[in-house]
């Protein structure tokens, strides 16, 4: 689905990414772990197409995305989730859904679609004249999952779902985070701190330090490394 072939990224001259070699396959969850700093959100801003690639290339479905600016890997079914809760605030819920879901490839007519949402999400059902700014952290956040999901992406990527939430919210998150790839085929990749938690629902994982990558594998290996839990423990 997605593939990163010594992929480099640099806001002028700050190098926030080194020769990154990454795959991401359809219906798997793939877990990017590091600290603050570590270049995370740069990957997936550069595979959105909205940080700047000075190095190497990013094949997706086989064929470059390097000629395409965002709104076309946008619409090519790249869907990025933006660390830090971006939503319309003084918009309502259901309007923030609607605008999100104007910008996918609108398959499913918007009915259905928010129905579908509302499935998933009860309290957002409930709350859908709700001004997204006056939702809990937890709902905002399930907002902009469901903000992601409407588009109906193939490649999902999503920048630290798990920030600021209490845990049985984290996990509700993750749960649903799952269910949808699998059920869909989508591809996931998850841009965590939480290294952990993201590595219980995750397929596998790379660990970045300082733009590189220092280690990638299954989850079920990744989690017994020492780099991993001590990236954990420093969030506990
Ligand atoms: P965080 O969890 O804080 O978002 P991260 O792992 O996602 O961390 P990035 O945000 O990708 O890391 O940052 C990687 C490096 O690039 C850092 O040194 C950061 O200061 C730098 N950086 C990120 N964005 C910019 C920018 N727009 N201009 C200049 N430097 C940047």
């Amino acid at each position: 689905m997605l593939e990163l072939k010594n992929v480099s990224v640099a806001y002028g001259s700050i190098r926030a990414l080194r020769g990154i070699d990454m795959v991401v396959q359809p219906g798997k969850i793939t877990a990017v772990l590091g600290a603050n700093g570590a270049g995370k959100s740069s990957l997936l801003r550069a595979i959105a197409g909205i940080a700047p690639v000075t190095e190497g290339d990013l094949l997706y479905r086989n064929a470059s995305l390097k000629p395409y600016p965002a709104h076309r890997r946008a619409r090519m079914g790249i869907s990025l989730a933006m660390e830090g809760r971006r939503l319309f605030r003084h918009m309502a819920v259901e309007e923030n859904l609607l605008l999100a879901w104007s910008f996918g490839p609108r398959r499913t007519p918007f009915a259905q679609a928010v129905r579908s949402v509302y499935d998933a999400f009860p309290i957002l059902g409930e709350r859908r004249t709700t001004k997204a700014g006056m939702l809990s952290g937890g709902q905002q956040q399930m907002l902009i999952l469901s903000s992601v999901t409407i588009r109906e992406p193939e490649l999902m990527l999503l920048d630290e779902p798990s920030l600021g939430l209490a845990p049985i919210i984290v996990s509700q998150i993750f749960d649903f985070i799952t269910a949808y790839a699998k059920a869909r085929g989508t591809a996931v990749l998850l841009a965590e701190q939480m290294a952990v938690m993201a590595l219980r629902v995750a397929d596998h994982g790379y660990v970045l330090r300082g733009g590189q990558v220092v280690m990638h594998g299954a989850s079920d290996e990744l989690v017994k490394a020492d780099i991993v839990s001590k990236l954990s423990a420093a969030y506990l």
